[in-house]
């Protein structure tokens, strides 16, 4: 581990809470962040994740979660993209669903494990659960001949199984033998333009159709758990892959039918602007007799003069052109243009290029008062929740998706037994769920750790838990559900009481237990396997120039 490596020790230090934190993770790395779905996947500094890629912090969003796992309280889980609408959902009892996506690449590890153990945790809150083998990709991006993609999909699904996933109320498939998913991709991929994926993934006239076509196959299978019906739906990975959730949600929105907007005139307005308008037309409401005496032009006029706004002139002018840049005065001139027409809130419907018969479906939908234009129609007496409701009804009714914008959660990556980053291509780096248990042990037992030079310094100094992959162990996985036991290891070690040789003793020993259990688990589940209606062997054919068996 180098010590230049930013750490939040501070605001994950597990004193300062009551559960045990872990800053486990900032391992070495570059600098510079980039998120690549098929590069190195370290992060130097997940802060650079929120700032740079507008990933939020799970943190604030914790506390609407209901039961929430181990993983979110001890900030392995660190980062969502607009996971509100999932825990409400959960909290309700509503609809709502979880996907991930596995490459078969190599054994199923550790880190494998917490997405297995996410997307168990939010079936048994209730959500619809899917889990993929991304075996197209697997061919078309990593170049795996399909006898090895049959042997691995094998094995992450067993191990999926063993740890608790319910095949009989939750849904198992390949990309290669999903129809639907292969279908959905296709209609997905009229929405992305090849430019766009030159901009996300470096793609360049080099690339194959194949790995592009992998891509819109990621699309779909994001977005495949809303088939049925439109759901919130979360996507457990880790933050590599958030280009390809930004791009599930560009894709779901330009599939929609209609956009949703809070307007006041007839005039569109930009974010800004409506801003602006929207103080306008409260402080107007306010001062005048009747709130329908409000017009474009007094807002007009309040924007550049707050004080001069005469309700009572015959038909009030503004004196001086709305001139000048800022948002104030184009809001002034698009008010002044619209001259006598009322200010008022409505919620309006954007057609986004939607089908004639959707568009007298939805204006003849809409109760209470409400105002047709060519593009768009204008809603008085709905809010905004409602309108995205009834929106989304239209556009299902009428024959379209009605996505919900996927939603993410984002798990740090763990450290590499052997520092640095964890990689299936290092055995000793990771362990594998396939591991012989005395394996994994001794993998614990010659594990780099955040230790002192001597036992002298550790009880003076304590250890550095932070920066230790065996107190990461304990923290992802051998604690288990028990917080008071990973911030029991943490306090001993940074208070010097805990030294390195018991620790990694004791964390060996339970994971040697833990892949006992679980290997004894898989071969339970193993007749399940033939019960799931999932292909097995992939009756394909090779290609020229693929790699032997
Ligand atoms: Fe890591 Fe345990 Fe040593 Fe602390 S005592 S540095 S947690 S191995």
């Amino acid at each position: 581990m180098t010590d230049d490596t930013p750490t939040d020790a501070d605001e994950h230090d597990p004193r300062a809470d009551s559960t045990s934190r872990t800053d486990g993770g900032t391992a070495t790395g570059a600098d510079d962040v980039t998120l690549d779905p098929w590069g190195s996947s370290t992060i130097a500094d997940y802060r650079k994740l929120f700032e740079e890629f507008g990933i939020e912090e799970f943190d604030s969003i914790l506390e609407a979660v209901p039961n929430p796992h181990y993983l979110m309280r001890r900030g392995v889980i660190f980062g969502h993209r607009d996971y509100g609408p999932v825990a409400e959902a959960l909290r309700n009892g509503d609809p709502v669903a979880v996907l991930s996506g596995f490459m078969p690449t190599g054994d199923p590890h550790i880190g494998h494990k917490l997405v297995f153990d996410e997307i168990i945790w939010h079936q048994e809150q209730g959500a619809d659960a899917y889990g993929l083998i991304a075996d197209l990709e697997a061919h078309a991006a990593r170049g795996l001949t399909w006898a090895e993609i049959d042997e691995h999909a094998r094995d992450y699904l067993l191990s999926l199984l063993a740890l608790g996933f319910d095949p009989d109320d939750g849904v198992l498939y390949r990309q290669s033998g999903n129809e639907e998913v292969q279908d959905l991709a296709f209609e997905l991929g009229s929405k992305a333009r090849f430019a766009e994926l030159e901009g996300i993934y470096g793609f360049d006239g080099e690339t194959s159709v194949s790995h592009m076509q992998s891509v819109v196959t990621q699309m779909a299978d994001i977005l495949y758990p809303q088939m049925d019906e439109p759901k919130p739906t979360v996507i457990p990975v880790g933050p590599d892959q958030d280009p390809h959730v930004r791009l599930a949600r560009d894709l779901a929105a330009r599939m929609r039918f209609f956009k949703i907007t809070e307007a006041y005139f007839s005039q569109e307005l930009d974010d800004d602007e409506r801003v602006v308008v929207a103080e306008a037309y409260e402080t107007l409401a306010d001062r005048a007799d009747d709130d329908q005496d409000v017009r474009c032009v007094h807002g007009a006029q309040y924007l550049l003069d707050p004080q001069t706004v005469d309700f009572d002139a015959d038909r009030p002018t503004v004196d001086s052109p709305a001139v000048g840049d800022g948002v104030r005065a184009s809001a002034a001139t698009k008010l002044q243009n619209a001259g006598m027409e009322p200010l008022r809130p409505r919620i309006r419907f954007l057609s986004r290029d939607a089908p004639d018969r959707a568009f007298e479906a939805l204006v003849e939908r809409i109760p209470g008062e409400k105002r047709r234009y060519d593009e768009h129609v204008d809603a008085f007496d709905l809010s905004f929740e409602e309108a995205e409701e009834l929106a989304r009804q239209v556009e299902v009714d009428t024959g379209g998706y009605g996505f919900y914008p996927p939603s993410s959660i984002y798990h740090r990556f763990m450290t590499g037994l052997t520092g640095g980053k964890m990689s299936s291509s290092i055995p000793a780096s990771h362990i594998s769920l396939l591991d012989d248990p005395e394996d994994g042990y001794a993998k614990v037992k010659s594990a780099t750790t955040g230790g002192r030079d001597t036992a002298e310094e550790q009880r003076e100094l304590g250890g550095e838990a932070d920066k230790c992959p065996v107190y990461e162990l304990y923290a992802y996985l051998l604690s288990g559900d028990d917080d008071d036991f990973a911030k029991e290891v943490y306090d001993e070690c940074v208070g010097g009481e805990r030294l390195c040789g018991d620790c990694k003793e004791q964390a060996a020993q339970l994971m040697k237990e833990f892949l006992e259990d679980h290997q004894a688990n898989r071969e339970e589940v193993a007749p399940m396997l033939d019960d799931l209606d999932i292909e097995l062997e992939s009756p394909r054919r090779t290609v020229a120039g693929e790699a032997d068996d």
